[in-house]
């Protein structure tokens, strides 16, 4: 049933679109009959798990850490993780150049916005993230690359609100690109849509979706 799922996803979905397949909570067998099916990106939202995961599994998986991230856990993953998504300090960064060089590796970050209209502790505002480009010297981390944005739209019925959300992050993103990271071809990713909206997500200009439950079912 996971290659169903995936091969029908797969098959909605444009190829320049990147598929992340959240194993969250999914045991390694599932991760594994993915894998057969071709899928290499897979999404964790805990550090521990993630490294448990990428310690056993096949050494070509690319993992993406989607979820809120502790400093302090960041060493965890570190030798493993490609992408780390839901970067909302800049604290988070130095912390992950850190490590990442500890371990001779680049890592890929996504700054994380908050764009629902639900309360949420996570996620930058415009002029947080503006702020924390001025203040902060990008050419000291050497180690982290920023990539692109992440978002969460509010969870709902309401498809002409969750279009307006992702709308806002598109918007967000090529503010972004063309004061920030106008001469980085890395800048590139726009990380948005779920099980739930990631078709309205890549008609606003999505190229990564992170998928969970469409692909191996519902979490307990
Ligand atoms: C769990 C999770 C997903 C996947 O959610 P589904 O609705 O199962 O597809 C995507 N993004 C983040 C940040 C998540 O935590």
């Amino acid at each position: 049933m996971i290659k169903e799922a995936l091969s029908d996803i797969k098959n909605e979905i444009p190829e320049e679109v990147t598929l992340v397949a959240v194993s969250k909570t999914k045991p390694q067998s599932d991760i594994l009959e993915a894998y057969e099916a071709g899928q290499r990106i897979f999404g964790e939202n805990r550090a521990r798990e993630l490294e448990e995961k990428a310690q056993a599994l096949p050494k070509d998986i690319e993992w993406h850490m989607i979820g809120h991230l502790q400093s302090n856990k960041v060493k965890y993953i570190a030798p493993y993780v490609t992408m780390i998504h839901a970067i909302d300090k800049f604290k988070l960064i130095k912390e992950i150049h850190k490590q990442a060089a500890k371990n001779n590796r680049i890592i890929k970050v996504l700054l994380q916005f908050h764009i629902a209209e639900e309360e949420s502790k996570y996620g930058l505002t415009l002029e947080k993230a503006r702020e924390m480009l001025d203040q902060n010297k990008l050419s000291d981390y050497p180690n982290v690359q920023i990539c692109g944005v992440m978002g969460m739209a509010t969870f709902t019925d309401d498809e002409n609100k969750v279009r307006a959300e992702f709308k806002r992050l598109k918007n967000i993103f090529d503010h972004m690109k063309t004061n920030f990271f106008a001469d980085q071809n890395e800048f590139q990713v726009i990380s948005m849509g779920m099980s739930g909206d990631y078709t309205i997500a890549i008609e606003e200009g999505s190229t990564m979706i992170r998928v969970g439950s469409n692909i191996f079912g519902e979490r307990s």
